[in-house]
C-alpha cells in the first residue's frame, strides 16, 4: 500500500506543470483544472494494472468545468519508469 503520507501532491503538481500540462480540457477548453483527492490532506489516486505492478499510484487532475479526468503515473512523473519495453 502507499504511504499516503509520503504523497507530495504539491511536488507532482509542480512536475505536471513543469511538462507543459495540462493545456486547455481536451473535451470543452476550460483551462480551469483541479487536483481530484479524498480531501485536501490526502492521497493519489490508484490505478489497477497487470503491467507495472498491482497498481499504479497516480495523480489525477480534473476540469473543474466539465468534470474530464487525467490521470498522471507518479512514477513516471519521478522519472522511476521510462519508456521502451512494456
Ligand atoms: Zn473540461
Amino acid at each position: 500500500m502507499m504511504d499516503e503520507a509520503k504523497f507530495d501532491k504539491q511536488k507532482y503538481i509542480k512536475i505536471i506543470q513543469e511538462k507543459g500540462a495540462p493545456k486547455s480540457c481536451p473535451l470543452c477548453g476550460s483551462n480551469d483544472w483541479m487536483t481530484v483527492t479524498r480531501n485536501d490532506e490526502s492521497t493519489g489516486t490508484m490505478l489497477p494494472t497487470q503491467g507495472i505492478g498491482s497498481y499504479i499510484e497516480t495523480i489525477t487532475i480534473g476540469c473543474r468545468n466539465c468534470g474530464f479526468l487525467s490521470q498522471h503515473a507518479t512514477k513516471i512523473l519521478d522519472g522511476e519508469i521510462n519508456g521502451g519495453q512494456g
